[in-house]
């Protein structure tokens, strides 16, 4: 099943597993750009790891994950953002992404996508709780080992994850040590539980079905298999959204760019959607008081 998420428990190892492949939610996010191949590919990985870093948390917030670099990538973006389901045990994940590059892309290591770049991991755990930020440099050949590597420094529990993307589709799988649980130890449960999940091969983490994948790694280990959960593309960009931050720009700006442009026309970088901003428009930004503003969730 694809643009699922499906979580599993190694039961002795005291282990978490996942897996998500995303499709028509990959595809969504390629809608109206025109990404090439060199780009696509740390896009797609960026999103599953967004599912997969979101999955392993308790709460109802949001993560975005950023990496800004002074290569021919120059900005990649995404964020997942779970809605829990009414009379349902898991969640719906929502994720969005987008990419800015100039120039060719060439393919290879993180480096010569990205040049000198930086991992930026904000978490927004929701109402009333404190938004956390980390940031890491990029290192390693892949984005999945940048955030293994941030993990590790940020003293999270031991996790590692694997992200592919083919253009076409995009999948991964983590697997995260949890707290001794005090019961019996398997002691090499972690060093064992990964080196049959390295035998996987790209074209199987991105075609096979989750179950016949989790058989085909793990059917040597006690594991507990919970609901799938869903995965689509959803934008949260709104009139409200950008009308703040038109406000933010101040009085005068606005003004300035209606007087040479008419208009004001803002295009959402992750949906394409347009929104548009005539003299009348512009002039009730500020003079209606500015709404109290959204919390939790960045625009
Ligand atoms: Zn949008």
């Amino acid at each position: 099943m694809s643009d699922t998420l499906q979580r599993f428990l190694f039961e002795n190892a005291n282990i978490r597993g996942e897996l998500v492949q995303l499709d028509a939610s990959w595809q969504a996010a390629l809608a109206h750009h025109d990404y090439p191949q060199s780009v696509r590919e740390p896009l797609g990985e960026m999103l599953v790891a967004a599912v997969l870093l979101t999955a392993t948390m308790k709460f109802e917030g949001n993560i975005s994950l950023q990496v800004r670099g002074n290569g021919p990538i120059t900005m990649l973006v995404v964020d997942c953002t779970p809605r829990r389901v009414e009379g349902e045990e898991g969640a719906l994940y929502h994720i969005r992404g987008m990419a800015l590059w100039q120039g060719e892309v060439p393919e290879g290591d993180l480096r010569s996508r990205f040049g000198d770049g930086s991992l930026v991991i904000t978490i927004y755990p929701g109402t009333g709780g404190q938004r956390y930020q980390g940031v890491v440099a990029l290192s390693g050949h892949s984005l999945a080992d940048a955030i293994d590597d941030y993990l590790e420094r940020s003293e999270q529990l031991p996790t590692r994850m694997w992200l592919r993307c083919s253009g076409e589709r995009a999948a991964g799988m983590l697997l995260q040590k949890l707290p001794a649980s005090g019961g019996e130890e398997d002691a090499d449960g972690w060093e064992r539980v990964n080196a049959l999940a390295a035998t996987v091969r790209d074209e199987e983490l991105l075609q096979l079905g989750q179950g016949e994948l989790i058989h085909r790694l793990f059917h040597e280990e006690d594991l507990r298999l919970f609901a799938p959960e869903p995965v689509a593309f959803h934008c949260h960009c709104s009139r409200q959204r950008v009308a703040d931050s038109l406000r933010g720009l101040g009085r005068d700006e606005v003004m300035g760019i209606l007087k040479k442009e008419q208009k004001i026309e803002v295009s959402c970088h992750f949906c394409n959607r347009h929104y548009r901003f005539d003299a009348v428009d512009a002039a009730q930004l500020f003079i209606e008081p500015p709404p109290p503003p959204a919390r939790g969730v960045p625009h």
